[in-house]
């Protein structure tokens, strides 16, 4: 049986524009955003500004190039960044940071999920007797993706803050999916944002816009922003046509990340039956599944190939299939997804049976 349509759980940018989005952009006023012109980015900044409590924000194309901007305004080059080991910023993009600005990364291990504690923070940025070792900013990630989507609470947040400022060190918050922490933590975008110098919302993850990120921060910094998104070819003229799905993103992307958390949790619930051991349900708080298919036949990539025939696309990591939900799965197809995964069980062999009885 293969899927109707592509169930697509590769990533939670995959979403297409809705209708209320299309109608929006087909009518948006625009002006060129290279002199500020642009009515519609302007309408988008000062609301994201707003909601976070922020003077300023600058509206870009892309989550990387608003985490670029941000560490470029901060960092001089061959100095340190302190970031979680496996965050997006030193992993991802630690070739872009690289070779747009010279930076170096102290990375640090958390203990679990990717949370950083106030004492690795401060371990990390204690003084270089030789001063010789610098560090200009302290980035979080939140959710932390390959932390497995974990939303790390505003008292932590703060936490992490307060021991950033006294080493008089900013701090960046990578909010890609910022948005889903809150509706964890029950927290607002507001409470996080004032713990951070700075921060980068993405509209185009779990809100669902087609195209766009917003970085937020003071009237100075965003001075800056916008001179680096000149500097690096970003300054995207009539950009009022997404910013325009944007501004709907943010009214209808909310209230309805719920129904993703949900979904994973079922997925989650689902692989736990099918699979023992390969994902803890509770251990998944937000729209992110790793399962652990180290006890079946076959590998992250063999799993992604095998669902893929069955229209079911995900991604693989080291000892891991990655999944995530989004406005464009329904729960009817994560019921399919999840009956396409026990199929693929019960026909991969007794390694798999004995995984299953294994009592994990
Ligand atoms: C996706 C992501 C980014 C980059 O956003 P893009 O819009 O894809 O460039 C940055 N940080 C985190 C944590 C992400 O998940």
């Amino acid at each position: 049986m293969i899927a109707d349509r592509i169930i697509d759980l590769r990533s939670d940018t995959v979403t297409k524009p809705t209708d209320a989005m299309r109608r929006a952009m087909a009518r948006a006023e625009v002006g060129d955003d290279w002199y500020g012109d642009d009515p519609t980015v302007n309408r988008l900044q000062d609301r994201v500004a707003e909601l976070t409590g922020k003077p300023a924000a600058a509206f870009l194309p892309t989550g990387t190039l608003c985490n670029q901007i941000a560490m470029h305004a901060f960092v001089r080059s061959g100095h340190f960044v302190v970031c979680e080991a496996r965050s997006h910023v030193c992993g991802m993009e630690s070739h872009s940071s690289a070779a747009l600005s010279g930076i170096a990364f102290r990375r640090v291990e958390a203990r679990s999920h990717g949370q950083l504690t106030a004492a690795d923070l401060d371990r990390s940025l204690a003084p270089d007797p030789y001063d010789v070792g610098v560090v200009d900013l302290v980035v979080l990630e939140n959710t932390h993706q390959l932390g497995g989507g974990w939303p790390m609470p505003v008292d932590a947040v703060a936490a992490l803050a307060s021991v950033a400022a006294a080493h008089r060190v900013p701090l960046y918050l990578d909010g890609a999916r910022l948005f889903n922490a809150c509706v964890a933590t029950g927290a607002t975008v507001a409470e996080y944002a004032a713990h951070a110098d700075a921060l980068m919302l993405s509209l185009s993850k779990g809100m669902g816009a087609p195209i766009g990120s917003v970085l937020v921060g003071d009237t100075e910094f965003i001075r800056e922003v916008r001179r680096l998104k000149i500097l690096f070819g970003a300054a995207w003229r009539q950009a009022g046509l997404v910013a325009a799905a944007g501004l709907v993103a943010l009214d209808e992307g909310y209230d309805r990340l719920v129904s993703d958390h949900e979904n994973a949790g079922r997925l989650a619930s689902g692989i736990a039956e099918i699979l023992p051991g390969a994902v803890d349900p509770t251990e998944v708080p937000t729209n992110i599944v790793f399962a652990d298919v180290s006890g079946t036949e076959w590998t992250p990539r063999q799993w992604v190939e095998n669902l893929g025939s069955h229209g079911i696309l995900a991604t693989s990591v080291p000892g891991r299939v990655r999944m995530l939900t989004h406005r464009d799965v329904t729960t009817t197809q994560i019921d399919f997804v999840l009956a396409t995964w026990e199929r693929l069980l019960s026909g991969a062999g007794t390694a798999i049976e004995a995984v299953r009885s294994a009592d994990r």
